[in-house]
C-alpha cells in the first residue's frame, strides 16, 4: 500500500493513520503465514516524519524439536524514518518517499522478515524426538529406555545426560554419522576427512570418554523384572 504524506510533510506535529491487509511472505522457519494486520501513523516531528506501526501475523511453523505444526501469533512493533532524499544509504530504517508516498509493503515486510528467528520451537520445554526409534517424547517415553539395576543407577545417569541433548539430538546424530562415516577413512589412508572432527560447540554432546565409558558396562545393565 502506497501512503501519500505530501499533506503533513510541511507540517510539524501533524500525524497521519493507516490500517491495511499485508500478505507477508513465509520466513524461513515457518511453513504458512496468514495475511497480517498492519496499523499506524506516520507524525511529522520537528519537520522529520517517523513511521510507527504494528504487525499482527498469525503462522503456521513446523517445532524445528518435534517436527509438530502449530500456530504462532506474533504482534510485533515497527518503527521507521522516512525521508524524501537519502543521506545515509547504510541504515536499514530509513526508507525513501517518492513523490511524497512511502511504500508500507516494502517498509512491514521488511521488518517482519529482519526480525524473524531461523528456529521456532512449539513450546520452550519441548521434550523434541528420540533419537533412536524417532518418538514424540512429548507424547510421554518411548520404549527404549530399560529399567536396570539400581546398583548402576549412576550409569543410567551418565546415558540420560547424553539423551537429555534432545533439543539439538538431530544435530548430536548427524555428527555422530560423520564421525564414523570418515573415521575409516582418514585413518586408513591419512587422508584429510571429508566431514567435520571437530565437535560444533554449540552442541551439548557428552566429551569422547563420556560416550565410550558406558559401552564395557552396558552389558551389565540388565533389566529389572518385578516379581508378581
Ligand atoms: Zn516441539
Ligand atoms: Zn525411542
Amino acid at each position: 500500500m502506497q501512503l501519500n504524506l505530501n499533506d503533513i510533510i510541511g507540517i510539524p506535529g501533524a500525524s497521519k493513520p493507516f490500517e491495511f491487509s499485508l500478505a507477508l511472505p513465509a520466513p524461513t522457519a515457518c511453513i504458512m503465514c496468514g495475511p497480517a494486520l498492519i496499523s499506524g501513523y506516520v507524525y511529522n516531528i520537528a519537520g522529520a516524519l517517523e513511521l510507527r506501526g504494528e504487525i499482527q501475523a498469525t503462522m503456521t511453523c513446523a517445532c524445528d524439536r518435534c517436527m509438530a505444526s502449530f500456530t504462532m501469533k506474533k504482534t510485533q512493533p515497527v518503527t521507521a524514518y522516512l525521508a524524501e532524499i537519502l543521506s545515509n544509504e547504510a541504515n536499514p530504517d530509513i526508507f525513501l518517499l517518492e513523490n511524497g508516498s512511502v511504500d508500507l509493503d516494502e517498509v512491514f515486510t521488511t521488518a517482519f522478515l529482519l526480525d524473524m528467528e531461523s528456529k521456532i520451537v512449539c513450546d520452550e520445554d519441548c521434550a523434541g524426538l528420540c533419537i533412536t526409534c524417532g518418538a514424540n517424547l512429548n507424547d510421554g517415553s518411548c520404549a527404549c529406555k530399560l529399567d536396570v539395576d539400581p546398583r548402576l543407577a549412576a550409569l543410567q545417569q551418565l546415558l540420560d545426560t547424553d539423551n537429555a541433548a534432545s533439543s539439538n539430538a538431530k544435530e548430536v546424530s548427524v555428527w555422530r554419522f560423520q564421525r564414523v562415516r570418515y573415521q575409516d577413512r582418514d585413518e586408513t589412508n591419512g587422508a584429510a576427512p571429508i566431514g567435520s572432527w571437530t565437535r560444533p560447540t554449540s552442541l551439548s554432546v557428552p566429551s569422547a570418554t563420556h560416550i565410550a565409558c558406558p559401552i564395557g558396562l552396558a552389558e551389565l545393565a540388565v533389566p529389572t523384572r518385578t516379581e508378581k
